[in-house]
């Protein structure tokens, strides 16, 4: 898929709805499509010719077509009358008013297309004032029908005879598959292309360019393989580190999967591509400019590995076995970013996560704004929220749960199963939900998924004790009505353990570890959502289980001392816990390990800026404990609070320049500055701060509001 860092350039429309979703009576089968892209005017020409399996009698057919202006259409010679339709659909239908029996037929179509950032889209690629033009295709996800008329769903799939034409001798044409023949026409060269593999169309890959390219032959399992780039200076120098990447990839799923990479080519084209970093065009790869090229220095070694990893494994996950609707996207996006992030970091031995799986502050936080279940219906969403973080990392995170739960080789099981049954066709959640349930049926792994899936949001875990031992109860912070089945991981000294918490159930109890092992003079302690074994949940402590855990952070290793900073964070953030409970946090931790929790305290003093009192009394507390540089908090601190008001800002401080002289002014402008104009504001925006709550006698405090 398109590996998005930035909504900002999506554009903004609702999708149809399931009543607008194309009858499967009438699949396509094969579709021969020839392009003439015209390099200077705004127009292109095709023609399309779809072989279709029609069930049932229909007295028109429907199928997509968008800002394509038809100059012909017949079905089987005999010539159809077209009707636009709305969410950029055409109705055909016989001119002489007969009915469309059950059977094969050939429909044909000439039009004229107008280039857009979809569709077919004229476009550059190259650096500064060395740049050209060149022609590309941007489909996903509804794309391909502003460039010929087609059924643009990702269930309806069929295979692709495509020929392109190059308007003049110093362009040539690429696509998925590979070349198989050339001719000269009136209307220039013809590319002729090898029939693709069933696919989806937002898959289709075509570019018409005359830019520099590098082939590197290999051998993958038994096959004389080879990878092209597509790039500005396309050269071994250029490309070679690219080229591994792709080959390590390749090899990496062939291996887990057990299928061999079905296409005869992995082809890698960069250009200055508007959404996205990368779109994983089977055969034919899409990247953003910079993405190929090791000597440009746009992207680091890693940023590269990381989306040429993400659209290779896409070839298994998304390309062979593919959502049957947009609404199912999270399965091949959470999939993908799971699979590719795990085997990049092993690649590369680090444990990056550029698509942050288990971001959990992130997560509550799209939830608390904008609450969405994964599985959403179409009639449901924007394109922006289609593809909004948690797709990615919600997505990906439920699989690395599953995979914890279920063990490796049982995860692997299940993969290797989908991927056979499902190959060259598409699937739902439910499709999924079925798979995992039945490797592991003593789990309950469809409500643990169906409560992720259908529901949005995460649930918060309270804690309290008993003489049996710890006793979980669940708390959903937003609306307070969502229950989720929950896989629980917990650590008490050195035993860790698994336990399952059924939505239907009011509380859960950890039995108590026995004594031995316990080391004299230490308090009981339990930690939950451990690292190897991360669930969707942030936990709350009660102040006796934070105390012993604080009595005891040096034996917990760094990275859970890490997740007990975020976690805590969430909870801060979300008015679980006081600020207080961070301040008194920071100020106990070993000094090795106060650096952990710089993210939650800034926090606290970015809200509590506007209180000198406050701020001071938090400042005093932190002073150093946490090195932290006091310009740079202000600035962080006043693009919290004008977020969204600058406007009014610069209204206050009569012109823009002064705004810009108070970032450089004197300590005593600022303190001023605040106390006149800010403080008010700051009120507005948010009645009763959290810290008008805090015990500021500075006793240890930790309040939980669960
Ligand atoms: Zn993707």
């Amino acid at each position: 898929m398109k590996l998005i860092f930035s909504y900002a350039v999506l554009s903004y429309f609702l999708l149809g709805s399931d009543a607008h979703r194309l009858s499967r009576l009438i699949e396509p089968i094969n579709y021969n499509i020839k392009l003439r892209p015209n390099l200077d005017s705004d127009y292109f020409n095709g023609v399309a010719n779809i072989t279709l399996k029609i069930s049932g009698n229909h007295s028109n057919i429907t199928l997509h077509s968008s800002c394509l202006n038809m100059s012909k259409a017949h079905a089987n010679g005999v010539d159809l009358r077209i009707k636009q339709l709305p969410y950029e659909r055409i109705s055909v239908a016989y001119r002489n008013g007969g009915i469309f029996q059950p059977g094969v037929y050939s429909f044909f179509f000439k039009f004229v297309g107008k280039y857009g950032v979809y569709g077919l889209n004229k476009t550059e690629y190259g650096i500064k004032n060395d740049t050209r033009v060149i022609v590309v295709n941007e489909f996903e996800p509804y794309g391909a029908r502003k460039a010929f008329p087609c059924f643009d769903e990702p269930y309806f799939k069929a295979t692709f005879s495509i020929r392109l034409v190059s308007p003049n001798d110093s362009y040539y044409c690429v696509s998925n598959m590979p070349q198989i023949r050339i001719n000269s026409s009136s209307d220039g060269t013809v590319y002729h292309f090898a029939t693709t593999p069933k696919m989806s169309t937002y898959l289709v890959s075509l570019a018409v360019t005359d830019s520099a390219n590098f082939t590197r032959h290999f051998q993958y399992r038994n096959r004389n393989f080879s990878t092209t780039i597509y790039s500005y200076n396309a050269s071994n120098t250029n490309n070679n580190e690219v080229i591994e990447f792709a080959q390590a990839a390749l090899e990496i799923f062939t291996d887990y999967t057990g299928i061999e990479y079905p296409l005869p080519k992995l082809d890698m084209i960069e250009y200055k591509k508007a959404k996205g970093l990368g779109t994983e065009l089977w055969g034919l790869i899409q990247f953003k400019m910079g993405l190929l090229n090791q000597n440009l220095e746009t992207y680091n070694k890693h940023e590269r590995g990381f989306v040429i990893f993400h659209e290779v494994t896409h070839s298994w996950f998304g390309n062979l076995v593919t959502n049957d609707g947009w609404n199912h996207l999270w399965l091949q996006e959470g999939l993908t970013t799971y699979m590719s992030t795990k085997y990049f970091n092993q690649y590369f031995n680090v444990t990056l996560q550029p698509h942050n799986v288990f971001d959990l502050s992130n997560l509550f936080y799209e939830d608390k704004s904008k609450p969405l279940p994964l599985v959403t219906y179409p009639d449901q969403i924007t394109e922006k929220d289609l593809f909004r973080n948690a797709v990615y990392s919600k997505g990906g995170a439920i699989f690395q749960v599953l995979e914890t739960v279920m063990g490796p080789e049982a995860f692997q099981n299940v993969i290797r199963r989908y991927l056979k049954k499902f190959s060259y066709g598409s699937t739902t959640t439910d499709d999924i939900i079925k798979e995992f349930s039945k490797e592991k049926p003593e789990l309950d792994i469809k409500s643990f998924m169906e409560t992720h899936l259908y529901q949005s949001g995460l649930p918060v875990l309270s804690l309290d004790e008993s003489s049996e031992g710890y006793i979980v109860t669940q708390h959903d912070i937003y609306n307070g009505t969502r229950k989720w089945t929950i896989p629980i991981s917990y650590m008490q000294r050195n035993v860790t353990g698994h336990i399952w918490f059924d939505k239907d159930s009011k509380s859960v109890t950890i039995p108590r570890v026995a004594d031995a092992g316990k080391v004299a003079g230490r308090k009981d302690w339990i930690l939950l959502n451990i690292a190897d074994s991360r669930g969707m949940y942030a936990v709350n402590y009660t102040e006796k289980i934070w105390d012993a855990l604080l009595d005891s952070i040096e034996d917990l290793p760094d990275d859970e001392v890490e997740n007990l900073a975020e976690n805590t964070l969430i909870l801060y953030m979300n008015e679980v816990i006081n600020c207080d409970v961070i301040l008194n946090l920071q100020e106990i931790l070993p000094k090795c390990i106060k650096s952990t929790f710089r993210d939650p305290v800034l926090t606290v003093l970015e809200d509590i800026i506007c209180y000198p009192d406050e701020f001071q009394l938090a400042y005093d507390k932190i002073k150093g404990n946490i090195d932290f540089n006091e310009d740079v908090l202000m600035l962080r601190g006043m693009d919290c609070i004008v977020k969204g008001d600058i406007m009014d800002i610069l209204a206050l401080t009569n012109s823009g320049i002064n705004f810009i002289l108070y970032c450089t002014m004197s300590r005593q402008f600022r303190v001023t500055f605040k106390e006149v104009f800010l403080r008010p504001l700051l009120h507005r925006l948010r009645p009763g701060s959290r810290y008008s709550n805090m015990d500021k006698s500075g006793e240890k405090t930790l309040i939980s509001a669960v």
